[in-house]
Parts: C-alpha cells; sequence; structure tokens
C-alpha cells in the first residue's frame, strides 16, 4: 500500500505593485551598462541597492563595491564609479572631481526632486525639516546638499513636539522618498500644528513606489495569517511594507531575504499568506519564495493587484547607446 502525503491547502495572496521600481531598475542597469562600455572593474559607492543578491549578481560581472571614494586603487582610477540609487552628499562628485574620477550618478531622479526641493526652501531662506530616518544613505545624502546648520532631522512626533527652531516662522520640510506614509501624515500634521506657518515642498517627497507598495499591502493584509515581505533588513521601504501589513491586520508579518530564512514551524494553522517585496528585491526570490510553499502545501496563488505602474528613468547620458541583451534585460528586471 502506497502513503501519499495530502498537502494542506493555502493561499498565497500575492500583492502588485511589488518589488523593483524605476529608480532601483535605471540603478541597476547603469552598473551592467558601464561594466559593458568601460570593461571590468566598475567601482560602485554604497551597495547599489539595498540587496545582497543585486549586489552579489553584480560582483559576479565585475562590479566592485566600497564604501569610499579612496578605497579605489590609484591604477584603477580611469575606471568609472557609480553613486548608488540613494543619492549622495554634494561633498561625494566634489570629491570624485579632486581625485580625477570619473563617476556615474545612480541617484534616483525622485531623490534627486527631494534635493532640489530642499535646495530651493533654503534659497528662499527657509531652514529645513528633513522627515526621515538618521543614518540612512538618502538622508545623509539630502543632508548633505545644504550647508551645515541649515537642516534639521525629525523622525517621530515626538521629535516635532521636542523641536525648537531659531525661527518657528520660517520653515520648509521635506521627507525621505521611502518612509510609511501613514506614520509621515501624522508627523507632517503635529509639525503645521506646531509651526502655523510651515512651507511644504511642492510635491509630495513619499515616491510612487513606496506609496503603490505600501497601498497594496494594506488592501491584501486583512485575513491573513502572516504577511512576509521579500527585502534587506537595511531596506527602508521594506521595513515599512512589514509595519503596514501587521496594521492592517495581518496576524503576523516579517521580512525574508531568501526562501531558506522562512521557519516552517510558524506555519501551523496558516491558511492564507500574504506576499510583497520592497522595491530593492528582484522578483526571481518572489518566485523561489512561491515555489517553496507549493513544496509544502497545494498553495494557490491570488493576484492582489492595486494599480499598474509605467514608471521608466532614462540611464546617464554617456551609457544610452550600449545595448542590453536578453539576460541583460532579465538580470535588470531582477528575473
Ligand atoms: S523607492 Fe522610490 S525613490 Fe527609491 S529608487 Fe525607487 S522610485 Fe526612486
Amino acid at each position: 500500500m502506497s502513503l501519499t502525503t495530502v498537502k494542506q491547502p493555502l493561499t498565497i495572496r500575492l500583492c502588485g505593485p511589488r518589488g523593483f521600481c524605476a529608480g532601483v531598475d535605471r540603478a541597476i542597469q547603469i552598473v551592467v551598462l558601464a561594466l559593458k562600455e568601460f570593461g571590468a572593474p566598475v567601482y560602485v559607492r554604497h551597495e547599489i541597492v539595498h540587496n545582497r543578491y543585486v549586489v552579489e549578481g553584480l560582483e559576479a560581472k565585475g562590479a566592485i563595491f566600497v564604501e569610499e571614494l579612496d578605497e579605489i586603487p590609484p591604477e584603477h582610477r580611469k575606471q568609472p564609479v557609480v553613486f548608488s540609487a540613494h543619492g549622495v552628499p554634494k561633498s561625494v562628485p566634489a570629491d570624485a572631481e579632486s581625485r580625477n574620477l570619473f563617476y556615474l550618478d545612480a541617484t534616483c531622479p525622485l531623490v534627486s526632486k527631494v534635493h532640489k526641493q530642499a535646495m530651493r526652501h533654503n534659497r528662499l531662506g527657509r531652514h529645513v525639516v528633513l522627515i526621515g530616518h538618521a543614518g540612512h544613505p538618502e538622508v545623509i545624502g539630502t543632508m548633505g546638499q545644504l550647508p551645515e546648520g541649515t537642516v534639521s532631522l525629525i523622525e517621530t512626533i515626538e521629535d516635532v513636539d521636542a523641536y525648537e527652531p531659531a525661527d518657528p516662522d520660517n520653515l520648509g520640510f521635506v521627507t525621505q522618498t521611502t518612509l510609511s506614509v501613514d506614520d509621515t501624515a501624522g508627523v507632517i500634521k503635529r509639525l503645521h500644528e506646531r509651526f502655523p506657518n510651515l512651507t511644504a515642498p511642492a510635491a509630495d517627497s513619499i515616491c510612487y513606489a513606496t506609496t503603490n507598495r505600501q497601498e497594496a499591502v494594506k488592501q491584501a493584509a486583512p485575513g491573513c495569517d502572516l504577511f512576509l515581505i521579500v527585502g534587506a533588513p537595511n531596506s527602508s521601504n521594506s521595513k515599512r511594507l512589514v509595519e503596514v501589513a501587521s496594521r492592517a491586520g495581518a496576524k503576523a508579518s516579517f521580512l525574508v531575504q531568501r526562501a531558506a530564512e522562512i521557519d516552517w514551524s510558524q506555519m501551523d494553522g496558516v491558511r492564507t499568506v500574504g506576499l510583497s517585496a520592497g522595491a530593492s528585491a528582484p522578483e526571481v526570490i518572489v518566485n523561489e519564495i512561491i515555489e517553496a510553499f507549493r513544496e509544502r502545501f497545494d498553495a494557490r496563488v491570488e493576484l492582489a493587484d492595486t494599480v499598474e505602474e509605467n514608471e521608466n528613468f532614462l540611464v546617464n547620458r554617456e551609457l544610452r547607446h550600449v545595448p542590453l541583451t536578453t539576460s541583460d534585460m532579465a538580470f535588470v528586471n531582477g528575473e
């Protein structure tokens, strides 16, 4: 007599949009195209995007990741150095120029837009309030657009309450692009209550990709026994998705980098799993996780799509003529 194991039924609610955004896609393309045009090595300052899988894939193609420009050996000074999607303080391109380095800036255009809004506040004589997370590279980059002492970092409503600016009537704010939409609305509301003359930026600083991924998770979370977000622990937008899932009704939510990290002992009684991915997490890992569920469950994937995204950002002028092969495209798209 043969014994067949009956797999438990399980529904995976797969959120859309999820995963790579236009800024991440562009940043990865820039490194891939630079390798094709200039040959290895191509240096990259800081993780190009916060994802080990992407970083290791680029290393395998000939990229070398450094934290600071002085790590680039003198014999490689003619090779390009790429600045990450998170943006850099003004001192970094200035340093690259003083070292005669050839740099390619992969800062997401939506981060550059926040830089411009912060600079506009400053030009108009306003002290800039930056809402963001201390130590995040994007925050370091945005603060580094302006002279020291002209920006104050605010993370929470408590920070707003404790904030005592020199001129409360002359403030302008911007935010990090990857914050929680709901938390940030609360911080901005309190800022407006305390400082009625506070000036908002011309356009929202939280980007379309952050907003859309949070909204999709919010809609899919009610009724989920578990919500998994594919992303890295240093990815701000991925961590926010974990919080959004819990607040919107998922019984539990976790960040996972690879299927191997999933603790299957926590799956007792789990019948509905939400699944999404941060803006720096490739689709190949989402598929790996779905397959891991299929090996253990009679898993059915239910699409939980909200909006369609069509954003696409051009790469740097120096690289626009370089062709991408089908396999380059698959890598750039995280497939
Ligand atoms: S998350 Fe938003 S700001 Fe960051 S790279 Fe993507 S599109 Fe640009």
